[in-house]
């Protein structure tokens, strides 16, 4: 891999990246910036901008150089006792589910009253588990897997009337690679490379489908991966009809992959009418886990998103990535994921 010094030399200053990054359109200031960031590491200083940065790597879908922003910033990226326990949690969504009821009883920490103020106590699930062996695999993602279980319910079933289905639960490595954990990210999609065997692995989660297309790059590993929407559509697998009118959500990192195009298409071939929101790729505020760490700066955030899906005139967003789901859903708005519409 070039050095993340080297790759700094490729951004020319010019700014285009500025309006598509969250944290400098809230702040104004170019610390909190990716041309900041990229240049702090030129020079050598420890800047506060790397911590802010939410990691969602819109900036790079604005760059005309080609500038490689997250090589650049995973290596200076600090992880924290917190996030690494965040991480152990994430890898084993049944510690994450026992974890998570128990927070909800001692509700009396900042961190704790932040996850809890998104996640409702009555909904962390156990994750749904097989022990067959299957055509091709369900990955639902770690949060996915415990907050969303019904949705993980209903694309299981969905599959599983043309497919054999085997279950894996647990953690793309999304949320270590952002904390600049690079072994931690590496080591989870070595298991999983080695647990699908070359089939298809299909996710619910778009942000962790985009990581999971980019294994190759940061690890040399090879994994036949897919969004859920993409794999609908790429399957011809036909699909019900929904009479409704929804709103569409991009998650940045499946922005940047390209996988909207999938998620647009599938509702599309389902009949439903789409109300354009304002710059649906613009970052929810949710941010893997900076929407606990960073509560401020995602609440701003969150606060411009809410404004964005409001110019749509509807209620219903399409979200098809958790955590995005817990932010949109807490600044009032109803979120399905296009497996919770399967069954319409
Ligand atoms: S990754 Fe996101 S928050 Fe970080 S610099 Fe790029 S656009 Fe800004
Ligand atoms: S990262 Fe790209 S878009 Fe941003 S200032 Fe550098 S060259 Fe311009």
């Amino acid at each position: 891999m070039i050095s993340s010094l080297k790759l700094t030399e490729m951004c020319t200053h010019c700014g285009f990246c500025l309006e598509t990054c969250p944290t400098y359109v809230v702040t104004r200031n170019e610390v909190h910036s990716p041309r900041g960031r990229i240049e702090a590491v030129r020079v050598g200083i420890n800047s506060i901008g790397f911590e802010t940065c939410m990691y969602c790597r819109l900036c790079e879908t604005a760059c005309p150089a080609g500038v490689r922003y997250a090589q650049i910033i995973t290596p200076v990226r600090k992880s924290s006792t917190k996030k690494t326990l965040m991480e152990k949690m994430l890898e084993n969504p049944k510690l994450l589910s026992k974890s998570l009821k128990l927070l909800g009883k001692v509700n009396s920490y900042p961190d704790v009253e932040r996850v809890m103020k998104f996640v409702k106590p009555n909904e962390i699930s156990e994750p749904l588990e097989n022990n067959e062996e299957g055509d091709i695999i369900l990955f639902p993602g770690c949060i996915e897997s415990v907050i969303f279980r019904k949705t993980v319910e209903k694309a299981y079933k969905f599959l599983s009337r043309n497919y054999k289905v085997k279950i894996i639960n647990g953690c793309c490595g999304l949320a270590h690679i952002s904390n600049g954990n690079y072994e931690g990210a590496r080591k989870l999609a070595i298991k999983l490379a080695e647990k699908a065997k070359g089939k298809k692995v299909i996710t619910l989660q778009s942000n962790c489908a985009a990581f999971m297309k980019e294994y190759k790059e940061w690890f040399g590993i090879e994994i036949n991966s897919y969004d859920f929407a993409e794999f609908l559509i790429k399957e011809g697998i036909e699909l019900p009809k929904v009479n409704d009118t929804f709103t569409i959500h991009y998650p940045c990192h499946a922005y940047r992959q390209k996988l909207v195009t999938h998620i647009r298409n599938a509702a599309e071939k389902m009949g439903i009418k789409i109300s354009e929101m304002e710059d649906p790729h613009f970052e929810c505020g949710a941010g893997g886990d900076y929407w606990i760490f960073h509560p401020k700066l995602s609440d701003m955030v969150m606060n411009i998103k809410r404004d964005k899906i409001a110019k749509s005139g509807v209620r219903k967003v399409i979200v098809t990535n958790s955590v995005c789901a817990l932010a949109i859903r807490s600044m009032g708005y109803n979120v399905y994921h296009i497996a919770d519409l399967l069954d319409t």
